[in-house]
C-alpha cells in the first residue's frame, strides 16, 4: 500500500510525472539519447521510482556515481545501460560484469586491475574512458587519451563501450572554458575516428551543456538537475516546459500562545516581543532544513518565518499573519501553496548553496510519496 500524507507528519511529494515529461523535452529538443542521472537517490528523489519514471519518459541510460548504487538498480529489475563515474575497486569487477554494469577507466594501473579480475572470473567488462579536458577531477589528460585507448585494446577482459568527458563550466555566461573543453575533446574523438578506434557511445553534455552547448552532445546527453526541473544554475533559468519534481511539506502539530518575553527554541536566539502565537512543525536540520536564520514556509497560502534555532527534529514558526491556523494544517517548506511558491533555488540562495545540494540533503527518514 502507498502511503498517504494523512500518516505523515514531514514528507516529500515526487511528481513522477514532471520527471516523465522533463525527459521528454530533452529528448524532443536534442533528438539524442537520454542518460537519466540519478545518483545520490535521484538527487534525493528516491533512485527507483525516479529511475522508472526516467525510463518512461525514454531515458535510454542511467548513471551514477558508485557500484552500490547501480547493483540496487539492477536488484530492483531495471534492466537498461547503467555507468558508473567514479572509482569502483577491481574487487566488485564480477559484480559489475555480471550485471552488465559500465565502469569508468582514466587510469593504467586500476585498468590493468579491472582486466586481471575481468579475465580471472571469465567475463568482458564493458568500460568508458574518462578524459580530463578541464574539470580537474577524473580522467586521463587530452595528450594521454589516445595511447590509453591503444593500450585497453590490447586488454581482452575489456570492452571499451565508451569515451566521455566532463564539463566545469557549461552554467556560466563565460562560455570560453567550455568551448576550450569540447575543443580537446573533439579533437581526441577526430584521432580516434583516424585509428579506427572510436567507441559506440561518445559523450560529454551534463544538463548545463544540454542547454547551452547542445552542438556537444555526440552520441548521448547526462542529464541529471534539470530530470528534476531545477536548473544547473541561478544564472541558467530553465526554458519553458520544465516542471520541478519535489516538494517538501510538513504538518502543523503545535500552537501556542505565548506573552511577550518568552524565549523560543535552543538559546533563545528568539525572543516573542508581544504575545505571540508559535506554531510546531516536525521538520529540522536532520531533515535537510539548514539550522540558520531565514528559512520560511508557507500556511493558508500564507509566508510565515521560521523563529528561533532549527532542532534536530523540529522548529518553530511565528503565525501572527494566520490567525486561524490550526493543528494538522499542511506547511510547505519547498514548492506551491495558493499561488506563492518556495523553490529549492530559493533556499539555496538563502543557505549559500547551490539547488543541488538542497534537494540531495533531503534525509533518508523523509517518507517520499509518489503522485504520477
Ligand atoms: C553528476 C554528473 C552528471 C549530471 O550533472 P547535472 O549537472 O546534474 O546534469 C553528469 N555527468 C557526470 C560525470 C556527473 O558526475
Amino acid at each position: 500500500m502507498p502511503i498517504s500524507t494523512d500518516e505523515c507528519t514531514a514528507w516529500l511529494e515526487i511528481d513522477l510525472g514532471a520527471i516523465q515529461n522533463n525527459i521528454r523535452l530533452l529528448r524532443q529538443k536534442l533528438s539524442k539519447p537520454v542518460m537519466a542521472v540519478v545518483k545520490a537517490n535521484a538527487f534525493g528523489h528516491g533512485i527507483i521510482p525516479s529511475s522508472k519514471a526516467a525510463l518512461a519518459g525514454n531515458a535510454e541510460w542511467l548513471g551514477v556515481a558508485r557500484i552500490e548504487e547501480a547493483l540496487q538498480l539492477r536488484e530492483a529489475g531495471i534492466q537498461v545501460p547503467v555507468l558508473v563515474f567514479g572509482y569502483t575497486a577491481p574487487c566488485k569487477v564480477k559484480d559489475a560484469a555480471g550485471n552488465s554494469i559500465r565502469l569508468t577507466v582514466y587510469d593504467r594501473s586500476i585498468a590493468q586491475a579491472y582486466n586481471e579480475e575481468a579475465l580471472r572470473c571469465g567475463a568482458v567488462l564493458k568500460v568508458h574512458v574518462k578524459v580530463d579536458t578541464g574539470m580537474g577531477r577524473l580522467g586521463l589528460f587530452p595528450d594521454q587519451a589516445v595511447d590509453f585507448l591503444h593500450t585497453l585494446t590490447g586488454m581482452k577482459g575489456l570492452e571499451i563501450e565508451g569515451i566521455f568527458t566532463h564539463f566545469a563550466r557549461a552554467d556560466e555566461p563565460e562560455q570560453q572554458t567550455t568551448q576550450e573543453q569540447i575543443n580537446r575533446f573533439t579533437n581526441i574523438i577526430w584521432e580516434i575516428e583516424k585509428m579506427g578506434l572510436r567507441p559506440p557511445w561518445v559523450h560529454a553534455d551534463n544538463s548545463a551543456g544540454s542547454l547551452n552547448f547542445p552542438q556537444a552532445s555526440h552520441d548521448l546527453i547526462r542529464t541529471g538537475i534539470v530530470v528534476y526541473g531545477l536548473s544547473p544554475s541561478s544564472k541558467n533559468p530553465l526554458p519553458d516546459g520544465y516542471r520541478a519534481a519535489l516538494a517538501f511539506k510538513a504538518k502543523l502539530v503545535s500552537i501556542k500562545e505565548f506573552p511577550p518575553g518568552s524565549g523560543i527554541s535552543y538559546s533563545h536566539r528568539y525572543v516573542t516581543y508581544k504575545t505571540e502565537k508559535i506554531g510546531v512543525i516536525p521538520v529540522g536540520y536532520a531533515d535537510g532544513l539548514r539550522r540558520v536564520s531565514g528559512n520560511e514556509v508557507l500556511i493558508r497560502g500564507v509566508r510565515v518565518p521560521v523563529v528561533g534555532n532549527v532542532c534536530m527534529d523540529q522548529c518553530m514558526i511565528q503565525l501572527e499573519k494566520v490567525p486561524d491556523a490550526q493543528i494538522g494544517d499542511e506547511v510547505v517548506l519547498i514548492g506551491q501553496q495558493n499561488g506563492d511558491k518556495i523553490t529549492a533555488d530559493d533556499l539555496a540562495e538563502l543557505w549559500g548553496t547551490i539547488n543541488y545540494e538542497v534537494v540531495c540533503n533531503m534525509a533518508a527518514r523523509l517518507p517520499r510519496i509518489y503522485i504520477e
